[in-house]
């Protein structure tokens, strides 16, 4: 039987400049969830990729000196180094400048516009250039941008519209009928009554003033606005392009997760589900919108300088820590925080003092009272049967936690386990039995077996969040010998 398919994707970072940590998240969150789902024997398909278009971009283009194309090459070039540097496992990488992306976002176009879900409109009223948002007079936020906060500028022009309106009833039902259909549920609520209930509006998904993006082939001086363009690319990556649909396309789709942020849930849970069945293909599984990382307590800012660049933290702490401590501290549905103490503190405590110091201190008694053999166990007391029983009501726990994507408290699951195991070397004392010979045949055995065991289990259960670290515990734990002279994974450091 082949295996259950899981696709999953990020939302696409934009090409207009450098990302910081906060904006990994949704990497580092989608791709803890496509490992795992790969260790549960999923057919995973993870893509990701960069939004290029754009009013936006073509200002800091034109604001560097440079052409569009090659201001979004480099950038293009950084993100995705930033991905390979955080060891994000994509298999698609999707750029919609790439040629196939265009075409196929085209060809959405023109098959709405030739049933009746786009019409020709003239467009009047505010526009958030950082947010490439249209905003009413009612959805200005004491005269400013809603999402952003920043100045809005009056727009009048002639546009493409989606007909949104027209499927009012559908996303009403759907709300309804999916309970689910985005986390958290609070966030569902929020669409719901901000949104949904208000009514859906009809959207101009056309520019005559902006040239840097796909042009509507029926009348090519409007470009398409960037929201139906990065939408697509869920689907375009797979090979999508409404007439002959790849194989992968039909065997991924629909998304089985959309992994985004929380500023982005209204495109994502309304605009696209109802592009999608204006389409008429099935609309994504499950969208998860997660939190911000928040600078301490404010917005990641370079122009404040409150800001934390992903591939430099890795460079000083490595990329699994970097990994960790991002889904370790992020909520559920909060906001998360971070600055370099922060990251210190949390590196000192469950890296190095706790897992770090299980996986050596077990590695150098194996080593110094059994020649790197992991002993059979001896006789088993109530201790040893506790930790077993811990390991496995937290194997439970975390996959629980994974399935229903509360990764911070699956981490806290795993560095549970790490404590009970370190708390058992304390209550059990392999020094004090190893002075008796036959204690230490009977019992000492028990004792080292059982914290190895636990060790392996450690690391599968890291896995998703640090993969190299499972990788080199498993080099030290062996096929037949734990290592000699184990590295310590997580030197201190000082805060
Ligand atoms: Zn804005």
């Amino acid at each position: 039987m082949s295996a259950k398919k899981f696709y999953i994707t990020t939302a696409i970072p934009s090409t207009s400049s450098r990302p910081h940590i906060g904006n990994y998240y949704d990497h580092v969150c989608a791709d803890a969830i496509a490992r795992y789902k790969r260790m549960q024997g999923y057919d995973v398909d993870f893509c990701t990729g960069t939004d290029e278009h754009g009013e936006k971009i073509e200002s800091y283009a034109k604001k560097a000196g440079v052409a569009p194309k090659a201001y979004v090459d480099g950038l293009a070039d950084v993100i995705r180094k930033g991905c390979d540097v955080l060891r994000i496992s994509y298999d698609r990488f999707i750029r919609t400048t790439d040629d196939y992306h265009e075409t196929a976002v085209q060809k959405i176009f023109t098959k709405l516009y030739n049933q009746g879900d786009i019409y020709l409109g003239t467009y009047e009223g505010y526009y958030c250039t950082p947010c490439e948002e249209h905003l009413t007079q009612t959805q200005l936020d004491d005269g400013k941008c809603p999402l952003c906060g920043r100045e809005v500028h009056i727009l009048k022009e002639d546009g493409y519209f989606l007909r949104l309106s027209k499927y009012q009833e559908w996303i009403e039902n759907l709300f309804a009928e999916n309970p689910d259909f985005l986390l958290p549920k609070s966030r569902m609520n929020e669409m719901m009554n901000s949104i949904i209930k208000s009514g859906v509006l009809d959207i101009c998904i056309s520019r005559t003033s902006v040239k840097w993006g796909i042009p509507v082939r029926e009348a090519p001086d409007h470009v398409i606005w960037i929201w139906i363009d990065a939408l697509s690319n869920y689907i375009t990556a797979l090979g999508y392009n409404t007439e002959e649909n790849s194989d992968d396309y039909r065997k991924y789709w629909p998304a089985d997760l959309h992994v985004i942020g929380k500023d982005i849930a209204r495109f994502h849970a309304i605009y696209w589900p109802i592009m999608l069945h204006a389409l008429g293909e099935p609309i994504p599984k499950q969208i998860l919108a997660h939190p911000w990382v928040l600078f301490g307590e404010s917005k990641m800012s370079k122009t404040t300088g409150n800001v934390i660049y992903a591939e430099d933290l890795a460079q000083e702490i490595g990329v699994d820590a970097v990994r960790y401590y991002l889904l370790a501290t992020t909520p559920y549905a909060q906001d998360g925080s971070i600055t370099q103490k922060q990251v210190y503190e949390l590196y000192n405590a469950d890296l190095a003092n706790t897992l770090g110091n299980l996986v050596n201190r077990t590695l150098a008694m194996c080593n110094k009272y059994f020649g790197g053999v992991k002993p059979a166990p001896g006789s088993i007391e109530a201790v040893d049967a506790d930790l077993f029983a811990v390991r496995d009501e937290t194997v439970k726990l975390f996959n629980a936690k994974m399935d229903a994507y509360l990764l911070q408290e699956a981490m806290s699951a795993v560095r549970e386990l790490a404590k009970r195991a370190n708390k058992y070397i304390d209550e059990t004392t392999p020094w004090a039995i190893a002075k008796d010979e036959t204690l230490k045949q009977t019992r000492l055995t028990t004792v080292i077996n059982h914290l190895l065991s636990v060790i392996d289990t450690l690391a599968d259960l890291y896995t998703p969040a640090m993969p190299e670290t499972a990788e080199k515990i498993k080099a030290q734990l062996g096929a037949d010998k734990v290592t000699e002279k184990p590295e310590p994974l997580f030197a201190r450091l000082t805060v």
